[in-house]
């Protein structure tokens, strides 16, 4: 058995997962992440994949994040037609996220068409909603921790990676005729104490490891995630006006919810309407209902039903509901998406209360270069929405340490869990820089040979195996 693996993605960036296993003649695509960010990267998704999409027979799936995940549609498009295996929550989410980022790419090509700044006639998106509506019969979910033969001799499992509901790493068998060899691919890994969601499955041993390193080179400052947000509400809801939280539908409000629901049990926090104003927000906290069992807390006295539910929250679904918010003045808090301030309802919540002093907005995850929550992060005093340049004359706060990503130290302590080092060890997804520094960092503390692979580059693995 001769195995080669190519890099399509995720080479010194942290977007456009993708990796080629060929075990002899048989091709397995592990992950399908779109490019996302720079426009050097986007145009990646664009351009003629590497390797005939037809050619691959089946793709294994870590995780539901679109820089993981985000490709299929096109790859299906192009002309794979095999089975695409993941976890059950991976499942259920995956149709999801794609419905959504179809629909951002044709909004995209709308608007490049009304504003006439595409070279083409007539933009077109990536791929469509409809497109992405096919990957989902396509689907397999795989229970976790459960050996799964590809064929006789190719085996993989899923383990936990605690990122994101679902988020799996994978660890792939090959069963040559001369030996056994084992290749593991960690996904994104997630925090020691996610609120929700165990830490990553420690692996014993493997041949070949491709991990991630997003905070390959650094910490985050240790905070106590829930008790700094309980001070942020409070201090928000002293100032007379609401507080408004752009957040991720899909992870980032469940832990906002987890959390908002502990401190008002606890009665750390004074009663107060809570808002969730998105419907994929909605949809997608249904699903996280759906997998209890996935949860550190799901045996927790209050997790009976409506995992996430408490008085006083309320879920909008419709528009109407959606605008009657901007008639509440005081004392709410309003979770709305998309968490870099993009798109989707939050534009409106911030086009009505970014000028209004008493209100707070509250940012609590990542904001990408060039975005709306970058803009308002860096202190701009007017914000375009809507083609209207907005005033920011209300409070903006950032809670700095709430990740669903393993930061250095613990990459570094998931590492140290091998019993025996790795033979080979590929450092993916992160920037060049964090790539590099955490490569080094495994060979100086743990002696173990890594490599920072370049976008498009080939490996031998093994050879006569
Ligand atoms: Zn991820």
């Amino acid at each position: 058995m001769n195995v080669r693996i190519k890099f399509l993605g995720a080479t010194q960036t942290v977007t456009g997962s993708k990796y080629i296993l060929d075990v002899d003649d048989y091709r397995i695509m592990v992950d399908c992440g779109l490019f996302q960010g720079l426009k050097e990267l986007r145009v990646r998704n664009w351009q003629s994949f590497p390797v005939a999409a037809s050619s691959i027979d089946v793709v294994l799936v870590t995780h539901a994040h679109i820089d993981h995940v985000g490709y299929l549609p096109r790859l299906c498009k192009d002309g794979f037609a095999g089975k695409i295996y993941c976890s059950e929550a991976s499942a259920d989410l995956i149709p999801m996220m794609l419905a959504d980022s179809a629909k951002l790419q044709e909004e995209e090509a709308e608007w490049a068409a009304r504003k006439g700044y595409s070279k083409h006639d007539k933009p077109q998106p990536l791929y469509t909603v409809q497109d992405a509506a096919r990957v989902t019969p396509l689907l397999h979910p795989v229970a976790m921790d459960e050996p799964f033969a590809l064929l006789p001799n190719v085996l993989f499992t899923l383990r936990d990676a605690g990122h994101l509901l679902g988020a799996a790493i994978i660890e792939l068998e090959l069963l040559g005729e001369r030996m056994r060899k084992k290749i593991t691919f960690s996904g994104d890994l997630g925090i020691q104490h996610d609120p929700l969601l165990y830490p990553p499955t420690p692996i014993s041993n493997t041949d070949v490891l491709l991990i991630e390193a997003t905070y390959g080179d650094r910490d985050r400052p240790e905070i106590d995630a829930k008790e700094t947000f309980a001070q942020a509400v409070e201090e928000a809801l002293d100032r007379g006006g609401c507080l408004i939280i752009p957040a991720f539908a899909v992870g980032r409000t469940q832990t906002l919810l987890h959390y908002l629901k502990e401190l008002f049990l606890e009665k750390r926090l004074k009663p107060c309407p809570v808002y969730v104003d998105s419907p994929m927000a909605i949809k997608a906290t249904r699903l996280y209902e759906r997998h209890l069992d996935i949860y550190r807390h799901h045996d927790a006295p209050f997790s009976q039903h409506g995992f996430f539910e408490f008085p006083n929250l309320q879920f909008c679904s419709d528009q109407e509901e959606s605008m009657r918010i901007n008639g509440v003045k005081s004392g709410a808090i309003i979770i709305s998406a998309g968490g870099m301030m993009s798109g989707g309802r939050i534009l409106h919540h911030l086009f009505n209360r970014l000028p209004r002093p008493q209100d707070t907005v509250l940012i609590v995850g990542h904001q990408g270069e060039g975005t709306r929550g970058r803009d308002l992060l860096e202190g701009h005093d007017h914000i375009k929405i809507f083609g209207e340049s907005v005033p920011v004359r209300c409070q903006v706060k950032a809670i700095d340490g709430m990740s669903a990503h393993a930061d250095q130290s613990q990459l570094l302590d998931w590492a140290k869990q091998f019993t025996e080092p790795p033979k080979r060890t590929f450092i993916v997804h992160g920037e060049k820089a964090s790539a590099q520094v955490f490569g080094q960092l495994l060979k100086e503390q743990l002696g173990w040979s890594t490599v920072v692979p370049e976008y498009l580059e080939s490996f031998s693995l093994f050879e006569g195996i």
